[in-house]
């Protein structure tokens, strides 16, 4: 049993607080949303009044919050975390944030005496429910091995991808690649259907072919094909438009940082962003094939 602060109970967090407390560790959670407090209490853990009442007697503390702003507002600066984490606490960000403000925290852990890993993930909401989360990790060995038992009542898969800020960088590809294949496989589907093809068998065909992938069989951006995808469902749950184009925004500072060529994760990003401006911002990401439906 584990003492653990966890902060950010949203569409991701709030499940994986609520296995935490499932599998009997001692857990104080918080967030700004009291809403999002309850469900969590209700698995079992203890409602904390602010992020600096969650951590008090701490040793683990996890936080599960939209982007690098939240992530750098909730540990630096003068009221930051950082400032009053119990000695010896081990800091996991499992956020979707930019590499250099994970390399930015650690660095403030690290002049604390603190060790902290950046553990984003991948497996959507579903993931987080069922506890089957792959966690995609930078930081020290050492502190990989500390957090492995907690990581563990969350997820089934975890890699370690190099030092403090590398999840995050192993994270933006794996992203970048998913947000190219969903918009890909949309326009292919978009295609046939325009030529009068059931966008069902085509997508079965295709599932079994050369072009095979998590956007045909588990997450099929055409409404009716799969009846538990979120397009089936008017493009609710899973994981937002928005996020998406946060994520490909990262993918490419990461890349100029480098110099790195990322033409296909450019044209991308321009897609999600107009399908935000076409108001699916808080949508389901594979409504980006609605941009591409014959109307
Ligand atoms: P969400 O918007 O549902 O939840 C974020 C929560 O953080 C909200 O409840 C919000 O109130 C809370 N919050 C914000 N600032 C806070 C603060 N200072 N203190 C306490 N609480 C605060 O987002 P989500 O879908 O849970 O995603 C969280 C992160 O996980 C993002 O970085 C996202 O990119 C990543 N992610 C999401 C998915 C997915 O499928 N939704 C999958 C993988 C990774």
């Amino acid at each position: 049993m584990t003492r653990i602060a966890f902060i950010g109970l949203g569409n991701m967090g709030g499940p994986m607080a609520a296995n935490l407390a499932k599998a009997g560790h001692a857990v104080r959670a918080f967030d700004l949303n009291t809403d999002a407090i309850a469900p969590v209490v209700q698995a079992g853990a203890t409602a904390a009044a602010s992020a600096a009442d969650a951590v008090v007697e701490a040793e683990v503390v996890i936080s599960m919050l939209p982007a690098s702003r939240h992530v750098e507002g909730l540990y630096l600066g003068d009221d930051g975390l950082m400032a009053t984490l119990p000695a010896g606490a081990l800091v996991i960000d499992c956020s979707t944030i930019a590499p250099a403000s994970a390399q930015k925290v650690a660095a403030a852990a690290q002049a604390r005496g603190l060790q902290m890993i950046d553990a984003p993930v991948s497996g959507g909401t579903a993931g987080a429910q069922a506890g089957t989360l792959t966690f995609i990790v930078g930081g020290s060995a050492d502190a990989l091995e500390r957090a492995r038992p907690v990581l563990e009542a969350m997820g089934k898969n975890i890699f370690h991808m190099g030092e403090a800020g590398a999840g995050q960088v192993a994270k933006l590809c794996n992203n970048m690649a998913l947000g190219v294949i969903m918009a890909a496989t949309g326009e292919a589907i978009a295609l046939g259907a325009a030529h009068g093809l059931d966008p069902k068998v085509l997508s079965q065909m295709m599932a079994v072919s050369t072009s095979r992938s998590w956007a045909t069989e588990v997450c099929n951006p055409w409404p009716g094909v799969l009846e538990n995808a979120p397009a089936s469902r008017g493009y609710t749950g899973g994981f937002g438009n928005d996020l998406m184009l946060k994520d490909l925004g990262l993918a490419a500072e990461a890349a100029m940082g480098t110099g790195a060529a990322v033409p296909l994760g450019e044209l991308a990003r321009n897609l999600y962003a107009m399908n935000s401006q076409a108001g699916n911002g808080g949508l389901d990401f594979s409504s980006v094939v609605t941009l591409l439906q014959r109307r």
